[in-house]
């Protein structure tokens, strides 16, 4: 069965082609010849994941799964969440929006997060949601030269180093994002028994 992937990001794909072969053929946005961007208007994960899914849905006439994660942090009453990518600005910069979660977390005792990822799978047959979160802590300077977004701040729970301080294999063991494509993937196997 042919579907879609609401994403161009190779890391994604990779992961997500790798758990659903040989049952599925997962298409990227280039691969449908998807080339506007995606409608993320909404004021959730949910809201967001549906929109993207729906859009390739609707105008590409192809089941569609999409999604969206977003960083809460306990102290600033689950922000930056659904804006994690632009949380200092439309320009989407990475370090900016590290500097502006520190400077906020600056006086707070509490500093608890989570990582939340949301899938939606948009299919003829309706919409279904598959949450994958993981827990942790905002340290309070950067540590780490992989990963990406604000793997540097973060301490996953049970652990001493941050996301961007682990292999990509070892965070991809226990990302937010990977527990939400298992979800997906178990779903979708199911479906075909
Ligand atoms: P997206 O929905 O996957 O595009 O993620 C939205 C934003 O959340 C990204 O731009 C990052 O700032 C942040 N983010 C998502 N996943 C991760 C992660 O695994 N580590 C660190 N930051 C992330």
């Amino acid at each position: 069965m042919t579907i879609c992937f609401a994403t161009n990001n190779e890391y994604k794909l990779i992961e997500v082609r790798h758990a659903l072969a040989p049952d599925f053929n997962v298409l990227s946005l280039q691969e449908i010849n998807c080339q506007e961007e995606l409608p993320e208007t909404g004021h959730t994960l949910e809201a967001n994941a549906y929109q993207k899914a729906n859009h390739v849905f609707e105008h590409y006439a192809m089941p569609c799964f999409a999604d969206d994660t977003g960083l809460e942090v306990a102290a600033l009453n689950n922000e930056p969440g659904v804006y994690s990518a632009r949380y200092a600005g439309p320009q989407r910069n990475n370090q900016q929006n590290i500097d502006l979660l520190l400077a906020n977390l600056k006086d707070k005792q509490n500093r608890s997060a989570r990582f939340r990822t949301v899938i939606c799978w948009r299919t003829e047959q309706g919409s279904w949601y598959f949450e994958g979160i993981v827990k942790g802590t905002i340290i309070e300077e950067r540590r780490g030269k992989g990963g990406f977004g604000y793997d540097a701040v973060f301490v996953p729970e049970g652990f001493n180093q941050t996301f961007a301080e682990m292999s990509l294999e070892e965070k991809n063991q226990l990302s937010h994002r990977a527990q939400a494509v298992k979800k997906l993937v178990a779903f979708l196997k199911e479906s075909l028994r």
